[in-house]
C-alpha cells in the first residue's frame, strides 16, 4: 500500500469510487482509496437503485438532472464493457390525496422549468394505460418522467472504480479506517487496522451511515444516524411492469428487474432503532406482503426467493452534507439518506472540483455542514 497520497477517499461505495475517478480524472492521480469490506458492500449495494428527475427542490433537481444525463453515457465515458444497465421506463410517483398531487404538479413545474426534465403528471386512466396490473383504488394522479428509472448499483461503482485505477488510484478493500491523523486544525494522515499509517494532506469521507464515526476521528460531530431499509426480491416474472413506482403514502416502492423479478421495498422508520443492524425479518415480509398486494393484487402468489436491509445515513433534514470543514482538507460526502445512488456520478464530480480548489459546476454550498448552526435545512418533499 502506498504510504503517502494527495488524497485519500474513505469508503468505496458509489461516492468514494466517483470521487476517487474525478480526483484521477482531472490529474490528481496519487488517490488511496479504502474500503473496509468490498465495494459497494454498504448501501450502495443494497440500493433500490431508482433514479429520478422527481425531486422538490432546487438543488436536487440540479443535481438528479445532470446525474442522470450522465448516467447515459456513463459506461461509455468510462470505457466499461458490461454496461450499467441502466433501465429508463420512467418512474410512478402516486398521489392519494389531492394536496399531495398539488405537491408533485409544484415539483414537476420546477423540474421542467429548471432543467427542461420532461416531467408530467399524470391522470388515473394515463396511470393505467402505463401500469394496467396496478390497483387504482384511492389513487388520484400521478407524476412521471419517462428518462427516469434504474440501475445496477453494483455496475456503476465497479464502472467507476476500474476506471479510477487505469488513471492511478489504488484501491484497497478489507482495509479499514480506525483512525485520522491531525497537527492543529489540519488533517495530515490516516491509519488503517492493519497498522499502516498513509500521509495525506486530504481526506474525504464517504463511508456512509458510518460517516459519524469517521467524523469523531477529527474531532468533529456530524448529525447522522443509520436507519435500516429492507428490500425484498420475488421469483422472475414475465415483463409486465414498465416502470419504478412509488407510493409515499404507503411508504412502499417497487421495479421489475432486467431478469424479471420484482425488487419491493418499504420503509418503517418509526418502529426502527438507530443502530447498524441490517437483519432482515419477518415482520417485513407480512408487511412487504400486504402492501404489495394491495397495490397489484396479481401478484398474490407469487413466490419470495430473498431479501436484504440496508441503511440509510440520515440527517436532520434528510439531505446529504458536501464539502469543506472546519478542519483543513478533511470533506464530507455522507448523509445520503435514500437517494444518494443516483447521485454518485455528478457529486463524486462536483467534489473532486471542490477538492482540486476549484468553483464547482453545480453551487453545493446549501448543503455544507454550517447548515446545521444556521438553521437553513433544505426539507425535501419528494422523498422516502
Ligand atoms: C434499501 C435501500 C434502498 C435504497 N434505494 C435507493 C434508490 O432507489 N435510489 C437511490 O438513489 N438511492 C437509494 N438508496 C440510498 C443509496 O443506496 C445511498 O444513498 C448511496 O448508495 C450512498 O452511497 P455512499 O457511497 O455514500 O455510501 P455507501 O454505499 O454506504 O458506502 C460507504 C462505504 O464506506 C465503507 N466504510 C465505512 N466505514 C469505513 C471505514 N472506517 N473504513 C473504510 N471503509 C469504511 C462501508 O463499508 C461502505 O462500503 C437506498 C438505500 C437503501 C439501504
Amino acid at each position: 500500500m502506498r504510504n503517502t497520497a494527495d488524497v485519500v477517499v474513505i469508503g468505496g461505495g458509489v461516492h468514494g469510487c466517483s470521487i476517487a475517478y474525478h480526483l484521477a480524472q482531472k490529474g490528481i492521480k496519487n488517490v488511496v482509496l479504502l474500503e473496509k469490506n468490498y465495494l459497494a458492500s454498504g448501501g450502495t449495494g443494497r440500493s433500490a437503485a431508482g433514479i429520478r428527475h422527481q425531486f422538490g427542490t432546487e438543488i436536487n433537481i440540479r443535481l438528479s438532472a445532470t446525474s442522470i444525463k450522465m448516467m447515459e453515457n456513463l459506461a461509455g465515458e468510462l470505457d466499461y464493457p458490461h454496461g450499467i444497465d441502466l433501465m429508463q421506463g420512467g418512474y410512478m410517483m402516486l398521489a392519494y390525496t389531492e394536496s399531495q398531487l398539488d405537491q408533485f404538479k409544484k415539483n414537476a413545474e420546477m423540474q421542467n422549468s429548471l432543467m427542461n426534465a420532461g416531467t408530467k403528471v399524470l391522470s388515473v386512466d394515463e396511470i393505467v394505460r402505463i401500469t394496467p396490473a396496478l390497483n387504482t383504488e384511492g389513487l388520484v394522479g400521478a407524476s412521471f418522467n419517462k428518462r427516469d428509472g434504474h440501475v445496477d448499483p453494483f455496475h456503476v461503482t465497479q464502472a467507476y472504480a476500474d476506471a479510477a485505477k487505469r488513471l492511478g488510484v489504488e484501491i484497497n478493500t478489507r482495509t479499514e479506517v480506525v483512525d485520522i491523523i491531525t497537527e492543529g486544525n489540519r488533517v495530515t494522515g490516516v491509519v488503517t487496522g492493519k497498522g499502516e499509517v498513509i500521509s495525506t494532506p486530504a481526506v474525504v469521507n464517504a463511508a456512509g451511515p458510518h460517516g459519524a464515526i469517521i467524523g469523531k476521528m477529527v474531532g468533529i460531530d456530524i448529525p447522522l444516524y443509520p436507519e435500516r431499509h429492507q428490500i425484498l426480491v420475488t421469483e422472475p416474472l414475465e415483463m409486465f411492469l414498465p416502470c419504478m413506482v412509488i407510493s409515499f403514502t404507503h411508504g412502499t416502492y417497487f421495479k421489475q428487474t432486467p431478469h424479471g423479478s420484482l425488487l419491493l421495498g418499504v420503509g418503517d422508520p418509526e418502529h426502527e432503532v438507530k443502530d447498524f443492524n441490517q437483519e432482515s425479518t419477518w415482520q417485513f415480509l407480512e408487511d412487504v406482503a400486504r402492501k404489495i398486494t394491495y397495490h397489484m393484487p396479481a401478484l398474490k402468489n407469487v413466490r419470495i426467493v430473498r431479501q436484504w436491509a440496508g441503511l440509510y445515513d440520515i440527517t436532520p433534514d434528510s439531505q446529504a452534507i458536501l464539502g469543506k470543514t472546519d478542519i483543513e482538507g478533511f470533506y464530507l460526502d455522507v448523509g445520503w439518506s435514500g437517494h444518494g445512488l443516483q447521485l454518485g456520478p455528478v457529486v463524486g464530480k462536483l467534489m473532486a472540483q471542490v477538492i482540486a480548489g476549484e468553483k464547482p459546476d453545480i453551487d453545493i454550498s446549501v448543503m455544507s455542514i454550517d447548515r446545521f448552526k444556521t438553521g437553513a435545512l433544505i426539507p425535501e418533499p419528494a422523498c422516502v
